[in-house]
């Protein structure tokens, strides 16, 4: 059960492909109303055969304040999916044998169920080790903390990773008193009552994580880990539109190609647009840019509803158009990411580091800009940029807006492209797409085997 956004869809049905046409399971999808547009519709459409989907009735948030967090309405839409989600899975064990139920972060609230049927419970886990030994250790950091985690004088350390300031951590953290931070507490909490947690990560990404978090397995409430990962959307060519962006892309110099893009669901403010537009100009690169709406309330506009009828581009500094013709591509709203990152022009990802997104981009070897958004994305950023090197990191401005002023977005994107540091981060990422494949045919390959013959001893039916 994928939590709604396509960003958790994704992850959930390229682990679901492999336990299918791999290890020959079944898979249903228990998911949202559609509120992406169709996308989602069309995705679960175009799956092969062996999967089936079930759509919960539409469960709406209008009693949720418009500028919520992100987590926040996961949570509360997870929270009333409960009771059909027990339907479903009654019908389903009438008559299937059940091997497991698979939630990712947000499903927590709908492992009673599970529970209840005597059904295997387990988390996908859609980003890092990092990220998990965080939440891991969230309740006791919680207990320890008296201040808001961005008032630390110290960076937090958690085993083997890379030291996090506070406004470094989770999005939902920021705020002690925020319903959001309650939402992530409850979470934490929810992950050590799963029977197992597969994380979409490998051992050679995060070595002295995924150590640190084995060795801890015997103590109570730490559920076992699988390192499963990179398990990503190969992608298609999207259509129309995504051809014409892929063409436009023949047509340019191999990596020569800055790919600007922020997930499914990032949005920049209206200054911050402006200025991210001013400072590509400036730095004289190409571009391929994933132009949203600019949202003034929250990064995680577009999360919910990709598709308004404003049009993105009016947004854009006066001429912009004009003066970048042949230089820059504007794709409004959704480009063919996968392909775009295959792509041999592509030679930089300027990217809000969702997981997937890095995990899609050092697979094809394009260094990255962390530009990171909400969620857990600056700690992914300081990962990328400060742990492995495969990112730069542009500054935000000293005059407390928040933004990244043009300037800055010229340097970062001329040197992640020609510089020094460019190079070095492409090095670096080009290790990490050979670790990831040999992790895809070694190590992930085999734990996601031990799973699929555990599942296939255990799986339950029975009349409930
Ligand atoms: N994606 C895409 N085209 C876009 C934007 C996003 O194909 O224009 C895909 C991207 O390839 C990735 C997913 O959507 O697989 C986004 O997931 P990620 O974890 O990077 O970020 P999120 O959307 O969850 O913030």
């Amino acid at each position: 059960m994928p939590s709604p956004g396509m960003g958790h869809l994704m992850p959930l049905s390229e682990l679901a492909k492999l336990f299918v046409l791999r290890h020959g399971f079944t898979a249903t999808f228990i998911v949202f109303s559609d509120f992406s547009d169709h996308a989602q519709t069309a995705f679960l459409d175009s799956l092969p055969s062996g999967f089936t989907y079930v759509v919960l009735p539409p469960l709406p948030l209008d009693d949720v304040p418009p500028d919520a967090h992100i987590e926040t309405r996961l949570s509360v839409m997870v929270e009333r999916s409960v009771p059909h989600v027990r339907d479903v899975l009654r019908s389903l064990r009438r008559t299937t044998r059940l091997a497991a139920y698979v939630i990712d972060l947000f499903g927590g609230e709908t492992l009673p169920v599970a529970k209840e049927l005597g059904v295997p419970h387990y988390l996908l886990f859609t980003t890092s080790f990092m990220a998990l030994s965080l939440l891991l250790h969230l309740p006791a950091l919680d207990q320890a903390t008296s201040c808001e985690y961005r008032d630390l004088t110290e960076p937090v350390v958690l085993p083997g990773c890379v030291p996090v300031r506070g406004e470094d951590l989770l999005h939902a953290m920021q705020d002690r008193t925020d319903d959001a931070y309650r939402c992530v507490l409850n979470i934490a909490r929810r992950i050590r009552e799963v029977d197992g947690i597969l994380v979409n990560s490998f051992v050679d990404l995060e070595p002295a994580a995924y150590a640190a978090l084995k060795e801890a397995e015997p103590e109570v409430g730490r559920p076992n880990v699988h390192a499963i990962g990179p398990v990503i959307h190969r992608g298609s060519r999207g259509g129309a539109k995504g051809n014409e962006c892929l063409r436009w892309l023949d047509e340019q110099p191999p990596g020569s190609v800055l790919f600007v893009s922020f997930g499914s669901g990032g949005t920049l403010s209206t200054e911050q647009i402006k200025e991210l537009a001013w400072g590509l100009e400036a730095s004289g690169r190409r571009f391929l840019w994933v132009v949203r709406c600019p949202s003034d309330r929250v990064a995680s506009g577009a999360f919910f509803h990709l598709q308004g009828p404003d049009d993105p581009l009016r947004y854009l500094p006066e001429g912009f158009l004009e003066r970048t013709r042949g230089v820059g591509l504007m794709v409004p709203l959704w480009a063919p990411q996968v392909a775009v990152l295959a792509h041999a022009a592509t030679g930089g990802f300027l990217t809000h580091c969702g997981w997937n997104s890095l995990l899609e981009s050092f697979v094809h070897g394009v260094p990255m800009i962390a530009w990171p958004l909400y969620a857990e994305q600056h700690m992914n950023a300081v990962m990328m940029a400060d742990g492995l090197g495969a990112a730069l990191r542009p500054k935000t401005a000293a005059d407390g807006s928040g933004l990244v002023r043009r300037e800055e977005v010229a340097e970062v994107a001329r040197e992640l492209m020609e510089g020094e540091a460019g190079r070095k981060a492409r090095g670096k990422t080009r290790e990490l797409t050979q670790a990831a494949s040999q992790a895809v045919a070694g190590s992930s390959c085999k734990a996601l085997a031990e799973v699929a013959q555990f599942w296939k001893d255990n799986a339950s039916m029975g009349d409930v």
